[in-house]
């Protein structure tokens, strides 16, 4: 008889479930302010910015003493440095946010690597001391994590040897996480690198989540104790043909009705390079489309709910209020968009402006 032992404690499992339900609450979602050191000059870079660590102190508490974050963000997705930073008032940001209602997350991946034999594919290293670095963690204030994996639309990926490593690390990383007590957030990304049309990345969507959630189950990953962080399904950044919010619903809900199971309690889009504006809509859109969602459809921003505080900040303290309302703002936009209320009326100061980065790396 094959014997199936439960590596969770029911209060485990309990806890883990509740973490998650907590992230995706009606109306909220998540602030990806995770950006490594080398990601964050990058963004520094564009408003002349210097990346010191008292530059991204200053700003990532301009984000999370913003008034009223919490009644819109639910959790924080943050880097290690940041995790252990203080606001200038010696107030760890662990607390800041605790305070506020928001969860702290840590990103645990340690970036990508090429994968042999491949064409330019990657899969994500950290698996090797993980479990102490959760556990870790978990004692700091941390009650989920995030890991990236990146997938690319070519000729002739993405490969096999692609989608199954980048589904097994996954998984391993998401067990890992569940014995520590950290929500896992698994994020296999689809890039919107490409001149790929709406339809066939739909179908790479599908393919890469049938692989995702066939790794969680092979490794008896608790699926109530996730969160799934997909891309939008959306047309390649050079497609010549464009698609509406309501073209890329369809297919987005297509795509995760197809694979994902119904036992995982919320998605949480990643922006992937979309104007503010374009993952607004579109996330709206996906929550009024009609067809099969048991999962809670929110958001976990990075470019999208920042580019337009960097734009209004530009470094100097007499902008920080000024950059704190139009991440309210964005962020208010994006809970109505989670309930599929937002009227488009919202729009901050970067706007349209598109957020793409080519081969993002985070
Ligand atoms: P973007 O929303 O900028 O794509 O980033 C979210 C994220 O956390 C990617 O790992």
């Amino acid at each position: 008889m094959p014997v199936f032992p439960s590596y969770l404690t029911p209060e485990q499992e309990e806890e883990l479930r509740n973490i998650a339900n907590a992230i995706v609450a009606p109306g909220k979602g998540i602030l990806a302010a995770d950006e490594s050191t080398g990601t964050i000059a990058k963004r520094f870079a564009g408003i002349g910015v210097e990346n010191t660590e008292e530059n991204r102190r200053r700003y990532r508490e301009l984000l999370f003493t913003a008034e009223n974050v919490g009644e819109n963000i639910s959790g924080v997705i943050l880097f290690h440095e940041t995790l252990y930073h203080k606001t200038k008032d010696g107030v760890p940001f662990v607390k800041i946010l605790n305070d506020k209602g928001i969860i702290p997350g840590i990103k645990v991946d340690k970036g990508m690597v090429v994968l042999a034999g491949t064409d330019g594919e990657s899969t994500t290293q950290g698996l090797d001391g993980l479990s102490e670095r959760c556990a870790q963690y978990k004692k700091d204030g941390a009650q989920f994590a995030k890991w990236r994996c990146a997938l690319k639309i070519g000729d002739q990926t993405p490969s096999y040897q692609a989608m199954f490593e980048n589904a097994n690390v996954l998984a391993r990383y998401a067990s890992i996480c569940q014995q520590n007590g950290l929500v896992p957030i698994v994020e296999p990304e689809v890039l919107c690198d490409g001149e790929h049309d709406l339809y066939t990345a739909q179908k790479v969507t599908e393919q890469v989540l049938a692989f995702t959630y066939k790794a969680l189950s092979d490794h008896h990953v608790y699926l109530e104790g996730t969160l799934l962080k997909p891309n939008m399904v959306t047309a390649g950044q050079s497609c010549t043909q464009k698609y509406t919010p309501e073209q890329n619903a369809r297919a987005t809900v297509l795509a995760l009705s197809r694979t994902v199971p119904a036992a995982m309690p919320g998605v949480v889009f990643l922006s992937g390079g979309q104007s503010e504006e374009d993952a607004t809509l579109n996330l709206n859109a996906i929550n009024q489309y009609q067809g099969p969602k048991p999962w809670a459809l929110s958001f976990s921003f990075g470019r999208a709910l920042q580019a337009s505080v960097l734009k209004a900040w530009q470094g100097e303290e007499k902008n920080k209020e000024a950059a704190q309302t139009q991440l309210i703002t964005r962020a208010k936009a994006n809970g109505l968009a989670s309930l599929g209320k937002y009227q488009g009326d919202m729009a901050t100061a970067a706007g349209e402006q598109s957020l793409f980065v080519p081969k993002h790396t985070y």
